[in-house]
């Protein structure tokens, strides 16, 4: 047995059960495995940090929403946006787990075509488009969700000029009792522009109206914004098909089901207060349903989840590189894991376990990143056990957007590897080198020092 490390003695008022200024106690539990696979090997073999993502969790949430909506309703289809995770062993498994693909750029468009995504599985939303992509899109089949008139007048164009028809819904955004409103994206539902756009389409022979989309907002805690949404999509289906005898193929509702992180702040984990998949199901199946829409005229339900399918079956694990005390006291612990690598540190209160047992005793503490930059802050207030340099770490649900929105910024990205279902650990992204970062560089003659 090894010689053990002073640790210094610090006070803690107890208080059981009683919230304090941190909320409710929680007891920080170590996580010596992922998936059956020990943290320390992953470490050893792939290098700290590293990102870890779990087949197994992404599968299983997978079978979950699929469940809560299929068990309701008859028709649902995923597709997965790009935008939370584009890495490619990922989309795949979404893929094989029968999500199309929507995207929001011709970068993601032409990604999901790469993986094999069909043209006609494939989502194209966002607000500029440029008329190449839009045209692309016409001619693949894929379903464009027109996101304002000036898309629609240039489609339109397109379609005449190169004689193509287009599939077509339209992005609506309304008031769904949730403030401030987003109504940035799509055409308003209340002012009267949604339905003057389907009126457009419904009158062009070259755009086939195929069905209504939102996108409402993101990590949305308000099952009733659904119902909202829901049933003002329905609405103007059965206002198109009462005015133009037309049926649409689908109602697609986005994304934006909040995941079980907690936001920064929050008093309560977000594993207590955010609705299930059964919760929102419940809401927009029963809204579409309950609606004026002919039963044998259902439209399938689409679901662009991206956040709620992801965040848990991704951790970053990382290494402690010092700790130190502030001026006013306090502990603060530097890490190897930085905001470059976990964007979503700015609005999460991420969860934070030690690897290996520790001695129980907590105490206030910053958690600061690798980067020479005032901003790179992992928590700025949490009450965390002693940790010393070398001693290792899992960061939870950092799954969602951190592999799309990392940053190369002073340092370059690790490696990203998954844990199969039969726990076997693959590379998924091989770490940045400086070769990649350099690589689309070019200096002028002048300039360069190889004479
Ligand atoms: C970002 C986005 C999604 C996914 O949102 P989540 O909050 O991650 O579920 C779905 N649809 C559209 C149009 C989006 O922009």
């Amino acid at each position: 047995m090894s010689k053990q490390i002073f640790e210094r003695p610090t006070i803690t008022k107890l208080s059981p059960g009683v919230p304090s200024k941190h909320g409710v106690g929680s007891v920080i539990a170590p996580m010596p495995m992922i998936d059956g696979v020990k943290v320390d090997d992953l470490i050893d073999a792939y290098g700290s940090p590293l990102y870890v993502f779990s087949e197994r969790t992404i599968r299983r949430t997978m079978e979950d929403i699929k469940r809560a909506f299929s068990v309701r309703y008859p028709k649902v289809q995923m597709a997965w946006s790009y935008k939370t995770n584009y890495l490619d062993s990922i989309c795949q498994i979404f893929h094989q787990e029968g999500s199309w693909a929507e995207v929001v750029s011709g970068f993601e468009y032409d990604k999901a075509i790469r993986n094999g995504v069909k043209g006609e599985n494939i989502i194209f939303n966002g607000p500029a488009k440029s008329s190449e992509e839009l045209e692309k899109a016409a001619r693949n089949g894929s379903f464009i969700h027109i996101d304002h008139f000036d898309e629609l007048f240039m489609l339109s164009d397109i379609c005449h000029k190169k004689n193509l028809e287009a599939r077509v819904a339209i992005r609506v955004n309304m008031d769904v009792g949730v403030y401030p409103k987003w109504d940035r994206f799509g055409l308003n539902y209340e002012n009267g522009e949604a339905w003057d756009a389907l009126n457009r389409i419904m009158l062009n022979p070259k755009l086939k109206l195929v069905g209504l989309h939102t996108h409402i907002g993101t990590y949305m805690m308000s099952t009733d914004a659904y119902r909202i949404a829901a049933s003002k999509l329905a609405e103007l289906a059965s206002e198109v098909a009462k005015k133009f005898d037309h049926y649409i193929s689908y109602i697609d509702m986005g994304g934006g089901f909040a995941s079980k992180n907690t936001l920064r702040g929050a008093y309560l984990s977000g594993e207590d207060t955010t609705p299930s998949f059964d919760e929102y199901a419940e809401a927009i199946t029963s809204a579409i349903i309950d609606s004026q829409i002919k039963p044998d005229k259902l439209p399938t339900i689409i679901l662009e989840t991206g956040r709620a399918l992801i965040d848990n079956a991704g951790s970053i694990v990382g290494s402690v590189l010092a700790n130190k005390r502030l001026s006013d006291g306090r502990r603060a612990t530097i890490v190897d894991v930085g905001v470059n690598l976990l964007f979503t540190a700015f609005w999460y209160d991420h969860k934070i376990h030690p690897v290996s047992n520790h001695s129980g005793l907590v105490e206030e503490t910053t958690i600061y990143g690798p980067l020479c930059m005032n901003i790179d802050v992992l928590r700025p207030s949490l009450m965390f056990p002693a940790l010393k340099r070398g001693d290792r770490f899992v960061i939870t649900r950092t799954g969602a957007y951190n592999n799309t929105q990392w940053l190369q910024f002073i340092t370059t990205r690790p490696n990203v590897v998954l844990i199969d279902m039969s726990r076997e650990v693959h590379l998924i992204r091989k770490a940045e080198t400086l070769e990649n970062i350099v690589e689309n560089e070019l200096t002028p003659e002048y300039l360069s020092k190889k004479k």
